[in-house]
């Protein structure tokens, strides 16, 4: 069986420790981000790591991003280039696209263009935390 190759586009904090934990389990990963020092900085925890605008659609094919299985855009500030990524990749047929809101309106806007997970780290976060303080409370009490 091949490995399951995975590649992250945009190396802020969600992205950069998303591509760190893959690469700690010992997976194939591809590190992508339009910043030349972003990009360096995971020159050796990546498998690979390349300066590429992931909203221009040739420099992705030239990447060999079909070959790709899982990708994780982790642009978030800038919803546009997160949508329009997130759209290419699903036209250039990528098998998974798992893609970081910024927004409820980022997220319905993901899943209508037909993101196969959208997440929303901080908001998700905050719930995990909540539930996990209501429950320490209750042990407490
Ligand atoms: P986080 O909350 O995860 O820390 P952040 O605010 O640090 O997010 P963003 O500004 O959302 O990060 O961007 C994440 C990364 O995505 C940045 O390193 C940025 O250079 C990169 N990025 C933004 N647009 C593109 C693009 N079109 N192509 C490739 N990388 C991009």
């Amino acid at each position: 069986m091949s490995k399951h190759l995975y590649a992250v586009i945009g190396l802020g904090r969600f992205g950069a420790s998303i591509c760190k934990e893959l690469a700690r389990e010992g997976m194939e990963v591809l590190a992508i981000d339009s910043d030349e020092e972003k990009v360096n900085e995971y020159k050796d925890i990546a498998s690979h790591a390349v300066i590429a605008d992931s909203t221009d659609e040739f420099a992705l094919k030239d990447l060999g991003i079909r070959n790709i299985d899982h990708v994780i855009v982790a642009i978030g500030d800038n919803i546009h280039a997160s949508i329009l990524t997130t759209l290419i990749l699903k036209e250039l047929g990528i098998d998974m696209i798992t893609v970081k809101a910024q927004n409820d309106y980022h997220e319905k806007v993901l899943n209508k263009i037909g993101a196969d997970e959208v997440v929303h780290p901080e908001r998700d976060m905050g719930k995990r935390i909540a539930h996990s303080i209501i429950s320490s409370n209750i042990l407490d009490y």
